[in-house]
């Protein structure tokens, strides 16, 4: 299946097999004769399971609708394959319990559905549909450790690669692979600033943001006689006040994941105790009251990200022709809106309409400008929650004040969800990017913002005359 069916060059070359890796290559099976993805690590062969190579997949995933519907597009029937292998269906308004800043979101049946499944199972569907492709060829246990380049040093023309001879050896081969083009999605450890100035370029200016967050999870096996009416459990942080956040939410196999994460020095630990506690100490006993009784079906997995990274290739002064990066190489932030890998999937839609439409003369330049600008919106909406962190570093400056008027925006839409569901309905299809933010603007919810806050401050009046009232009638 799949041969290119306008070839823009023989052979593109995909640095890492983790989302961005395998969407990209997809996209780049119609547009070249041949693509390898280079994969340092080995993919499962009898069951999805996690791997070494992205040792996030064992902490929660949502996928954005958004991503799921760029991901159908892409592998027609995904959706289904993924139900077919027990993804649970959850109705956003109704089967999820909300604790955010502000108090409960209030539940109502909204038909916004999200589906819920462990990460690894994702991508053992899409590695298994890509596998099908003719022109794709996935090489495991491969490290690219650098990039070839012309005499002239214009342009990139391979990789540099060390293979490894068994699963536990060092790797040591050296081979060169020769490619019309190069792209870098091999995540947060991505080495392309050294391999690029390796060849007589620039390193990218980096913008790093961090909150010293850590994850932990651990799958449990749902009792056959529990009974609530949620599927599942989302506690928000409330920065600067309250650090730690919970998550529970059902995945295939009838299981639970349960999540929890904090920030330094209470960050979660493999300590089966301490993860129990820190669950207890939620605001809320929903997770901690459905796992005490629950049998773990794994260990504690923890992961503590190093930050929100996001690397300027658009600001190069000389773009290295032949290369792209895409993904957490490029921009990685905190997992808080679950944007991952629906920015990895808007970036290879990007890479589609800019090989529909650019020479590949200009490709890194075209592609690395419009993505720069596909990542602003979601590293702004993970750096301005992480900024609310007390020990967040990294801030070039405090905000400015239109950052702290949309911040104070968000947080009456926040506040609304209380009670007022369309406004939650809104705010679901913008944090799942199937509307842009404009959505959060439009007439009849700027009219919920005004009554809330009319209501507010005619309530503040009346107490104020009842203080003076009493205090008229006491004397
Ligand atoms: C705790 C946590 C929770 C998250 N939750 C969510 C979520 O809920 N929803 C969501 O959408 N996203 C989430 N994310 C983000 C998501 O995991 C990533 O955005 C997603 O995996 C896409 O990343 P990537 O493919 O660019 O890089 P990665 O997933 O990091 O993969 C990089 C790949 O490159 C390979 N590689 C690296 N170096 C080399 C090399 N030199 N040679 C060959 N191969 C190499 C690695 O082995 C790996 O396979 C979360 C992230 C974290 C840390």
């Amino acid at each position: 299946m799949g041969q290119a069916a306008s070839a823009l060059g023989r052979h593109a070359v995909v640095i890492g097999g983790s989302m961005t890796g395998l969407l990209t290559a997809r996209i780049l099976s119609d547009y070249f004769e041949q693509v390898t993805i280079l994969e340092r690590d080995r993919f499962p062969v009898e069951a999805p399971a996690p791997r070494k190579g992205v040792p996030q997949c064992t902490q929660l995933h949502i996928l954005l609708t958004r991503g799921r519907q760029i991901m159908e597009d892409l592998f027609p029937g995904l959706e289904a394959e993924l139900i077919d292998a027990g993804a649970a269906v959850l109705d956003m308004g109704a089967d999820v319990e909300w604790l955010n800043p502000f108090g409960w979101a209030a539940r109502f049946s909204s038909g916004f559905k999200a589906l819920s499944f462990s990460r690894y199972i994702l991508d053992w569907l899409v590695h298994r549909r890509l596998s099908q492709f003719d022109n794709i060829q996935i090489l495991e246990s491969i490290y690219v450790v650098g990039l070839l380049a012309n005499v002239e040093k214009t342009a990139v023309t391979g990789a540099i690669v060390r293979r490894r001879g068994g699963e536990h050896s060092e790797p040591v081969q050296r081979e060169e692979l020769a490619a019309d083009l190069v792209i870098d999605a091999s995540g947060y450890s991505s080495q392309a600033p050294k391999w690029l100035q390796a060849i007589g370029y620039d390193a990218p200016e980096e913008t790093v943001i961090t909150t010293s967050m850590g994850y932990a999870s651990r799958l449990y096996e749902i009792p056959t006689d529990f009974q609530a009416d949620w599927q599942g459990v989302y506690i928000q942080a409330a920065p600067p006040e309250r650090t730690s956040m919970g998550v529970l939410y059902p995945i295939e196999n009838n299981r639970w994941i349960v999540g929890v994460c904090a920030t330094a020095p209470s960050r979660p630990s493999k300590d089966e105790a301490e993860f129990l506690e820190a669950l207890r100490h939620l605001p809320s006993p929903h997770i901690y009251n459905a796992v005490k009784a629950a049998t773990p079906a794994t260990a504690i997995g923890i992961y503590h990200p190093p930050g929100n990274r996001l690397r300027h290739y658009e600001r190069l002064s000389r773009q290295p022709q032949g290369f792209i990066a895409l993904g957490d190489a490029v921009c990685s932030f905190t997992p808080i809106y679950g944007q991952g890998i629906t920015v990895a999937a808007l970036g290879a839609v990007l890479l589609q309409q800019c090989l529909q439409e650019t020479a590949l003369a200009e490709l890194p330049s075209c592609f690395h400008q419009e993505l720069a600008k596909v990542n602003a919106t979601p590293w702004i909406a993970a750096t301005s929650q992480d900024a609310k962190y007390p020990n967040v570093k990294g801030l070039a400056q405090p905000p400015t004040l239109p950052e702290k008027a949309i911040g104070w925006y968000m947080d009456q839409l926040i506040q609304l969800t209380t009670k007022e569901p369309q406004v939650t309905l809104v705010l679901f299809n913008v944090f799942h990017m199937v509307q842009s933010s404009g959505a959060l603007f439009q007439p009849s919810i700027l009219l919920r913002v005004i009554q809330q806050l009319l209501i507010r401050s005619s309530s503040k009046t009346w107490s104020k005359m009842r203080v003076s009232a009493s205090s008229i009638t006491s004397r």
